[in-house]
């Protein structure tokens, strides 16, 4: 192909897959805490793990970035996100704002079988945060950012569901940098109250409802712990 025609190279679909399947792999480990905010993601590492080309790590990188959840510095490589209280601060006030809005929705719109959806996912988290050890705590995490989640897809707007797919990763990277409790920093009571006003039609107590859980979270939240951030940024280097 002559590029003066100004043709699009063409598409290796094998390619976007499994930079999709690298984002997807790097997204869980981010929004579940096994990678620290600011650690630093090395290409040849990724693409070895991976048995794939820079090209490809790059790719599913820069999907990353494009979402918020991680950092890319010229001449440095990749990191995990490390938001500013600043940005904190910032994606709560967006949380604010869409939540209420989300959860009124879902009042006019939910089923039987979400109710049963809902129900089923509250039974889950229940048993997660009974459960011991990091691997249950990490699902519990994942689980509370999940009902946030099943709250937007009921609300059935696709635009505002992929807002808070990235709000609730972002919040997740908050969470482990300046939550105090340690815990998902969701608490489970809060989400019942908020399925109870969802069942009883009451859009107004719904998006009241969310609201209060959205400020509880933030009272949870520190900005000035600083002790576990990297050196690098503690220097701003
Ligand atoms: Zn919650």
């Amino acid at each position: 192909m002559n590029p003066a025609d100004g043709a699009m190279p063409v598409r290796d679909e094998a390619q976007d897959d499994r930079a999709q399947a690298i984002r997807d792999a790097l997204h869980d480990a981010i929004v579940e805490r096994r990678l620290a905010p600011g650690a630093k993601l090395v290409e040849t590492e990724v693409g070895e793990l991976f048995e794939v080309s820079r090209t490809v790590v790059r790719a599913s990188l820069q999907m990353l970035a494009f979402e918020g959840l991680v950092k890319i510095e010229r001449n440095r490589g990749a990191f995990v996100a490390h938001p500013t209280p600043d940005e904190a601060r910032q994606i709560f006030e967006s949380r604010r704002v869409i939540e209420p809005e989300i959860a009124e929705r879902a009042t006019e719109r939910l089923t039987d079988a979400d109710i049963e959806r809902f129900q089923a996912h509250l039974k889950e988290e229940a048993r997660l945060l009974a459960e011991r050890g990091p691997n249950a705590r990490r699902a519990a995490i994942k689980a509370s950012g999940e009902y946030h989640l099943l709250l937007a897809s009921v609300a059935a707007n696709q635009i505002l569901e992929r807002f808070m797919r990235e709000l609730i990763a972002r919040s997740s990277l908050v969470i482990a940098l300046y939550g105090q409790s340690g815990a998902s920093s969701c608490a489970r009571p809060e989400h019942a109250d908020i399925l109870d006003a969802l069942i009883a039609r009451d859009g107004k107590k719904a998006a009241d409802a969310i609201r209060h859980h959205i400020d509880h979270i933030e009272e949870d939240l520190d900005y000035k712990v600083v002790a576990s951030a990297p050196l690098r940024h503690v220097l701003r280097l």
